[in-house]
This record gives C-alpha cells, sequence and structure tokens, in this order.
C-alpha cells in the first residue's frame, strides 16, 4: 500500500559502502511538490566528496581487486539480487519517488516495476559479453576483448529518478565498471534508498558510490575528474553540450547523452478516433508530459482534425488532477516553482502567438506546483510552443493534408529522439518510420520502452543508445589482440 508518511532514512552521501556527511558539512533540502515544503535534508556533496567517491571507484577498479576478480556470472548474481531487493522494497521506493517527485502512485509503482525489469535484463548479460576471432591478413590469428572501460560517472535527471539511475547502473555493472552517480538535486531520496540495497546485496566497496548535489558543483567536478573514463548523462540538451565541453577539455573522456525531444506523434485519418486521441492524450500528458520522449507535437489529418480535437478536450476535462496519493489522480504537480513558471510562461506564448487555447492554460491550487493539464489547437510549426521542449501537460495539435508533408514537418526540429505514427495501413507506417529522424519510431502505439529495445536521439537528442544490447557499449573498451601464428599448420 501506498505510504504518505514513509519514513525517509537515507540522506547522507554513499561512498565506499559507507553512508558519510559531505566533507564541508553542507546540507540541501529537497521538497515536496504537492507542498513545496522540506522532505529532508540531505548531503551536498561537492568536488572534495567526489574525489573521494572516484578515488573509491578507482580503487575498486584496480587489477587483482574482489570486483575485477569476481566471474561474471557471478556479477550477474549481484545484480539479480539487487532487483531483488528492489522488489522487495518496492513500495517503499514508490512512495518515496511520491514524495520527492510528486507523480502519481500507480506511475511510481510502474517506474519501479521497469527499474526491477532493467536490472534483470541486464544480469542476464553479464556472461554474454564477448568478442570475435578474426582471420587477419599476414598469418595471424586476432581475437577481440570486450573490457568494461574503468570509473564511470553518472548524472540523472528528476522526471524517472530511480528508473534512469537502473537504466544508467544495471549495463555499467554488467560491463564490470564502477560508478559515481549524481542524482538530480531535486529527487535524491529513491537513489540514496538504492544505495543502501546494494550494500546489502552485496557489491564490494566501491563500485557504487552516489553523491547528491548540485550540477554546476558535484556534477561538474564527475565530468572534469581525469580518473573518470567515462560520463553517461541524461538531463537537457544545454546541459549536454556543457557536459561534451567538460569532457573534451579535461582527459577527452568518452561521453553518451539522452538529451530533450519535441516528438511527433501523427495521426492518419483511417485511424478509430477514440483509441487515437487516448493514444496522443498518454503520449503527451503521463508524467505530467515530463518525459524526454513525450507525444509534444500532434500532428493530425485535416479530415478528422475537427473531431480529434473535440474529443481530446473532452478527455483532458476529465483528468483528475491533486494529491498523488490518491488512487484515482491522474496528475500531481510538476517538479519545482521555476519548471511551473516556465510552463506558463509558454502556456501565455502560445496564446500570443496565436495558437487557440481549447482547455486549462492556468496553475491548480496555490498550493505545490500544479499546472491544469492544457490543450492548443490551430498550432503552426513556426510557434514557440510547438519548437521548443515544454516539459510539462501541454498539448499542442496541428493539421497537416499529406504524409509527405507531415515527414518534412516531422523532421523540422533540431531534435530526434522518438515519433510515432498511428494508422491501419502499413504502407504509410512504414513510409514514415523509414523517413522520420528519430531513435524510436513506435506504430500504433508510443512511448513504448522495455529494457530489450534501444533507446537514444537523433541529431541534438543525443548520442549513444541506452537498454537493448546496444546500452553495453558505451560501457565496453575493445582490445585487440593479435598472435602470430607458425607458417605451416
Ligand atoms: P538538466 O537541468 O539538464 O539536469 C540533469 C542533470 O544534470 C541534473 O542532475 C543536474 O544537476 C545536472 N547538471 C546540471 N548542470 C550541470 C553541469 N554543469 N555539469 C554537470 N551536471 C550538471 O535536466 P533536468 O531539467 O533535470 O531534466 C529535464 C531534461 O532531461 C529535459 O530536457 C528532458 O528532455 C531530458 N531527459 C532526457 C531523457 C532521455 O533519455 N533522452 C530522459 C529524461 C529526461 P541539478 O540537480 O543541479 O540540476
Ligand atoms: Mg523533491
Amino acid at each position: 500500500m501506498a505510504n504518505p508518511n514513509q519514513k525517509i532514512v537515507y540522506t547522507k552521501l554513499f561512498i565506499n559502502n559507507a553512508f558519510v556527511d559531505a566533507q564541508s558539512g553542507k546540507k540541501f533540502a529537497t521538497l515536496n511538490p504537492v507542498t513545496g515544503k522540506t522532505l529532508a535534508e540531505v548531503a551536498e556533496a561537492d568536488k572534495a566528496d567526489v574525489d573521494l567517491a572516484v578515488s573509491a571507484a578507482k580503487k575498486a577498479f584496480e587489477r587483482g581487486s574482489e570486483w575485477r576478480n569476481l566471474d561474471a556470472s557471478q556479477r550477474g548474481r549481484l545484480i539479480n539480487k539487487l532487483a531483488d531487493l528492489i522488489e522487495e522494497h518496492k513500495t517503499e521506493l514508490a512512495s518515496l519517488e511520491v514524495l520527492d517527485n510528486g507523480k502519481p502512485f500507480a506511475e511510481a509503482d510502474f517506474d519501479i516495476q521497469c527499474s526491477i525489469d532493467t536490472f534483470r535484463y541486464y544480469a542476464g548479460w553479464c556472461d554474454k559479453i564477448h568478442g570475435n576471432t578474426i582471420p587477419a591478413d599476414g598469418g595471424s590469428l586476432a581475437v577481440t576483448l570486450k573490457e568494461a572501460v574503468g570509473v564511470v560517472g553518472q548524472i540523472i535527471p528528476w522526471n524517472y529518478p530511480l528508473l534512469m539511475l537502473a537504466w544508467k547502473f544495471a549495463p555499467a555493472l554488467a560491463a564490470g565498471c564502477t560508478i559515481v552517480l549524481k542524482p538530480a538535486e531535486q529527487t535524491p531520496l529513491s537513489a540514496l534508498f538504492a544505495a543502501a540495497l546494494s550494500k546489502q546485496a552485496g557489491f564490494p566497496d566501491g563500485v557504487i558510490n552516489v553523491v547528491p548535489g548540485f550540477g554546476e558543483t558535484a556534477g561538474h567536478a564527475i565530468v572534469n575528474h581525469p580518473d573518470v573514463r567515462k560520463v553517461a548523462f541524461t538531463g537537457s540538451t544545454e546541459v549536454g553540450r556543457i557536459i561534451a565541453e567538460t569532457a573534451a577539455k579535461s582527459n577527452l573522456k568518452k561521453v553518451s547523452l539522452e538529451l530533450g525531444g519535441k516528438s511527433p506523434l501523427v495521426v492518419m485519418e483511417d485511424v478509430d478516433l477514440d483509441e487515437a486521441v487516448e493514444i496522443a492524450h498518454n503520449a503527451l500528458f503521463a508524467n505530467h508530459g515530463q518525459c524526454c520522449c513525450c507525444g509534444s507535437r500532434t500532428f493530425v489529418q485535416e479530415k478528422v482534425y475537427d473531431a480529434f480535437v473535440a474529443k481530446s478536450v473532452e478527455l483532458t476535462l476529465k483528468r483528475k488532477v491533486g494529491n498523488p496519493f490518491s488512487t484515482d489522480v491522474q496528475q500531481g504537480p510538476q517538479i519545482d516553482a521555476e519548471s511551473q513558471q516556465k510552463i506558463l510562461k509558454y502556456i501565455e506564448l502560445g496564446k500570443k502567438e496565436g495558437a487557440k487555447l481549447e482547455c486549462g492554460g492556468k496553475k491548480w491550487s496555490n498550493e505545490g506546483y500544479f499546472v491544469e493539464p492544457t490543450i492548443f489547437s490551430s498550432v503552426t510549426d513556426n510557434m514557440t510552443i510547438a519548437q521548443e521542449e515544454i516539459f510539462g501537460p501541454v498539448q499542442s495539435i496541428l493539421k497537416f493534408k499529406t504524409l509527405d508533408e507531415v515527414i518534412e514537418r516531422a523532421n523540422k526540429t533540431t531534435y530526434g529522439l522518438a515519433a510515432g505514427i498511428l494508422t491501419k495501413n502499413i504502407d504509410w507506417a512504414f513510409t514514415f518510420a523509414r523517413a522520420v529522424e528519430a531513435g524510436s519510431v513506435w506504430i500504433n502505439c508510443f512511448d513504448a520502452t522495455t529494457a530489450q529495445t534501444p533507446f537514444g536521439g537523433y541529431k541534438q537528442s543525443g548520442h549513444g543508445r541506452e537498454l537493448g544490447e546496444d546500452g553495453l557499449e558505451p560501457y565496453l573498451e575493445t582490445k585487440t589482440i593479435v598472435v602470430k601464428l607458425p607458417t605451416k599448420n
């Protein structure tokens, strides 16, 4: 059962398998976005703490260490053990997530399940990561080894706190790396709980380190550290650019980036309209619109446009906003005051630039950071709300005539994270899927992301992939070993 009074036990930095205060003694507040009140004071990591965490992670990765000497299959068992412990503490973790992030309990519970699935998927990979034997020229035999890159820095956002941690931890651990992770300042609690569970699972000292703190200080220290060999980042395109620059200037460490999006969802005229309205509604409003791959440009073919808008408004007016611990609530607050203000500013811009406000448009309640579920129709490509990532519950519905036209318009963005098309016509579906510049394309569904399927962006939505077999690649080096063979054989 969801627990609004979930006790917060872990608030310190997790370094070398121990919870410790920050070197500076500083703490920062994490808030409950329903009330804006402080939930807990959490230790605030800075460079000195990151240095300690990296040094612990480096030691754990040294030749001859317990972690390095572990059979790959045993790494898999540890990861499975962590998945089991997360499952055992599922309600506590989901309740913490609701308190810290504000998402409805059912969504938090689903996130924790997806996190467990991700750990189990990668646990299975541990002893199946291997290279090739290559018949090289010159009478030699070449083999490749896939080796862990070493200490990795991981920086994650607040929209799916534990799930983003799972997407980062699981492939890195499967590859044999050691980790220093910084959760987002708004949502550090589930990461610290997971750190405690990793100790209970039996990961050796220093393999997993979690350092809550701010981006410009703790985050920067991770990205700038000479002993960190790779950084995996999920967040905004703006910060992604800073991270790539810092990584290049420090030690040219590898970087994988999962960034923002402005993903098109195309509704063709042959759809079952009620079903399409619901898919498009969930594609945008799930997680309060705070999803990197949300379908934030709903393109609807002109013949069904008016009916689609009317049905979407009807559905959206029924959307229940309120306390995320109430079982009938579908939408809680946005993450913080800054985010709420930004969304309201975009709504004003939408109105000013000539889009038609169909419903919503205001903040909801004077307490907390709620925004009404909002729909704009008559949105055109040049409007700010059709170009920039709003990251809130604001659906923009655009009209189009032909498939060729909508493909061109769908691609007219600097982003390329995801795209979707709803149609019964397989030719239309595949023409779109092949032509659209996006890392994931969903046909007759949206945001169908699973542990087995690679996820990541084209263009300025990032580089590198997470999940699936491809998700291991950023954590691995390929070593080529060449053996000179005797000439006669
Ligand atoms: P953000 O501002 O980019 O922050 C993400 C993380 O980076 C936070 O932990 C942040 O720390 C840290 N950070 C900020 N500045 C930094 C710096 N100079 N050096 C190192 N780290 C730094 O993003 P957000 O607002 O939290 O999250 C929303 C964004 O994430 C959206 O754009 C969304 O599209 C994107 N996102 C993408 C995916 C994907 O898979 N592609 C998934 C989820 C979200 P603080 O805690 O101090 O902010
Ligand atoms: Mg919080």
